[in-house]
This record gives structure tokens, sequence and C-alpha cells, in this order.
């Protein structure tokens, strides 16, 4: 039986830093190449410096290394991809084409490619936004997206390339930053939470968007992926739902915890990205073809956030502090979080 060897592009950013543990349990480490533009952190093992751009050097390590499946993560968000649209075009398009064909000749088994609800725009329906619908994306990184998933679906159909995707909604982890989109907000919300009690927020206070949780995220890329080829009915790619809240609803759940908490609002131009996606995402189908299901809500991602955090940061859960909730429906269990200065 032929051995799985996976690997990641990109495998330093907010969702590679995840995947590449995640798959290093289901696969075993020694089947895993993590692969970034930028040097690895020191110490990691199994680790290529790729530019994905660079056609040659990526073929030549998908036969060399007997690469059976790709994760391409490499990409230019949202937020950044507006202030530099050439760059933002050329990375996300190039490098799908290049692992698209590279799939196709060297006959791949599998193919990961986040998309993004950034590939719907400001006529698409505002809530539960369908998997079908009017789709007209007004970023480039938005453009971008919704173009190569009509790539994956053409590589699918005409060459037989298992090529399989999501639309992710805005992240939030606490490992790696985030590289630049515009619901990057609702990760550092947590720190300047924590480090000064107060944060700017670059989004209007009831600017609602689609969110999800890392653990969800990198477990809905796992159970797509090991989801039978037959029971893949989009090929394009799929809706996925997790939550939906704005920065004031963000701000209450954290200031649930951390009381004294406050935030100002400076929304500048990704406000206006934001104002173009929908609010929330109707993901029937994924939950139909491979039983997607969010396991977090607001709540339960703010405590575990703050927790790591703490952790992280070194701050302590102080049993000795009453927790001062301003807000009730927000039940304080044992987290109780003290800053230590
Ligand atoms: P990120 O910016 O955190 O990470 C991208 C990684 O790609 C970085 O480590 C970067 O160094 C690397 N990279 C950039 N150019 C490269 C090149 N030329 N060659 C090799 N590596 C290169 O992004 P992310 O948040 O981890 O997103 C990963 C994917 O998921 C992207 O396709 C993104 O569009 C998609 N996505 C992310 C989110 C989110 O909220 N994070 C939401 C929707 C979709």
């Amino acid at each position: 039986m032929k051995k799985d060897k996976i690997l990641i592009i990109g495998a330093r950013g907010q969702i590679g830093t995840e995947l590449t543990v995640a798959l290093n349990r289901q696969y075993g480490p020694e089947n895993i190449i993590a692969a970034d533009i930028h040097p690895p952190i020191a110490g990691q093992a199994n680790y290529i410096t790729l530019d994905v751009l660079d056609h040659a050097a990526l073929e030549n390590i998908v036969r060399e290394l007997g690469v059976t499946q790709i994760y391409l993560l490499a990409a230019m968000l949202s937020a950044r991809g507006e202030q530099d649209i050439d760059a933002a075009w050329h990375l996300n398009i190039q490098s799908l084409l290049s692992v698209l064909k590279i799939a196709k000749n060297l006959a791949l088994d599998k193919v990961f490619w986040p998309s993004s609800i950034a590939v719907f725009g400001p006529g698409s329906p505002k809530y539960n936004c369908p998997q079908q619908t009017r789709i007209e994306p007004n970023t480039v990184y938005g453009i971008s997206k919704r173009a190569g998933e009509y790539w994956c679906n053409y590589y699918f159909e005409k060459h037989g390339v298992d090529v399989r995707s999501i639309r992710f909604p805005g992240l939030i982890s606490y490992t790696a930053p985030p590289g630049g989109g515009t619901t990057d907000y609702a990760v550092d919300i947590f720190h300047q939470a924590l480090e000064k009690g107060h944060y700017t927020c670059f989004l209007e206070e009831d600017n609602c968007l689609p969110m999800m949780y890392m653990p969800d995220a990198v477990r809905a890329v796992l159970e797509l992926m090991n989801a039978p080829r037959e029971s893949i009915t989009i090929r394009t790619s799929y809706n996925l739902a997790g939550m939906s809240f704005a920065p004031c609803d963000l701000a209450a759940a954290i200031r649930a915890y951390v009381p004294g908490f406050n935030v100002s609002y400076a929304p500048d131009y990704r406000n206006t990205i934001a104002n173009s996606w929908p609010v929330s995402i109707k993901d029937d189908q994924a939950r139909k073809d491979w039983s997607w299901k969010p396991e977090y809500d607001l709540k339960t991602m703010t405590i575990d956030m703050l927790e790591q955090l703490c952790i992280q940061k070194g701050l302590v859960l102080d049993e000795t502090f009453p927790l001062k909730t301003a807000y009730p429906d927000f039940p304080v269990d044992n987290y109780e979080f003290t800053k230590i200065v």
C-alpha cells in the first residue's frame, strides 16, 4: 500500500501552525513536511524553506520526497491584499495553479486549498448566506478565492484531481498571529485585553461577521480530507459556519472575565471590506456530505482563548479573586483572571 506523505505549504501561518500539529498526530511526524517561505523555528524538524512560486523547486520536492497530498495555505489575505493587489493576485492564483498542475502530472492523491467567505460580496444575502447564490466579490482577495474555486472545480472535472476546499470564516487562535485579514481584530483584542485592558478596534462596534475558533477549523480540514471521495459533492468550496459576532459582542464576552476591559472604535478601510461580507453562513451541504458540526460558540471560544493566553503570558487564574462579571449571562464557572503586574 502506498504511504501517505503530506506537504504543508504556508506551514508557519495562522492555520498552518496548528494544522501541522494535527497532521503530525494523524500521519506521524516522519510523514509530514512543513514548508514556508520563512525559515523554520529553531529545532523544527521535517521543515523546508520554499517559495511556492518557484514551480520547479516545488515539483522537485514533491517528486524527491514522494509527496502524496498537498495542503496549500500560502496566500495574501484580504486586508494586506488590498494594499498590494498585483502581489496578492500573483501569489494566490499562481500558487494554486502550480499545485494543481503538479497534482495532475504526478497523480497526487489529494489537495487541500482554503477559500474564504470573502468570495461573497455586497450583493450576496447578508443572513444565512447559502452555498449557491449571487457571488460577486469586490476585493482582490475575494476575486482570487472565487477564481481559485473555479480552478479547483476545473482540475477535478477535467483531470480528476481530488482537490477539496472550505470557505473559511474569520479564524481565531492563540498559537500564531493572524496574517493580515479583516477579522484579525478578533485575535488582537484578546492580547490587548490581557496586556492593557483597552483595545482600539478597526471595525465598527456592530459589524457582525462569521467567525470560527481554530480547533473547529482544523477539525473541519481533517474531516473533509478524510471523507470518502464520493461523498464530496462540492468541488468549488464548501460553505462552513461556526459562530457570528460583532466587536461589541466579543468585547462583552471578554469583559465578563476581564472586568474593566474597554474598547474604542476607529473604523478604517477594513470596515468597508467587512461591510461587503455576510453576517452569517448557511453550511447545510458540509453538514450533509461530511457531517460537519461546529463545537465552539462565542462563550466557549472566549474562555479557552483567555485561559490559553494567560498561560502563554504568564498570567494566573487567581482563585482568591472573585470575578466581577458585568454580564450575568456569561456565568463564570471556575475561570478567574487576574493580571500580575
Ligand atoms: P497566514 O498569512 O497566517 O499564513 C500564510 C503563510 O504562507 C505564512 O506563514 C507565509 O510566510 C507563507 N507564505 C507566504 N508567501 C509564501 C510563498 N511565496 N511561499 C511559501 N510560503 C509563503 O495565513 P492563514 O491565516 O494561515 O491562512 C491560510 C489560508 O487560509 C489562506 O489561503 C487564507 O486565504 C485562508 N483563510 C484564512 C482565514 C483566516 O482567518 N486566517 C480565513 C479564510 C481563509
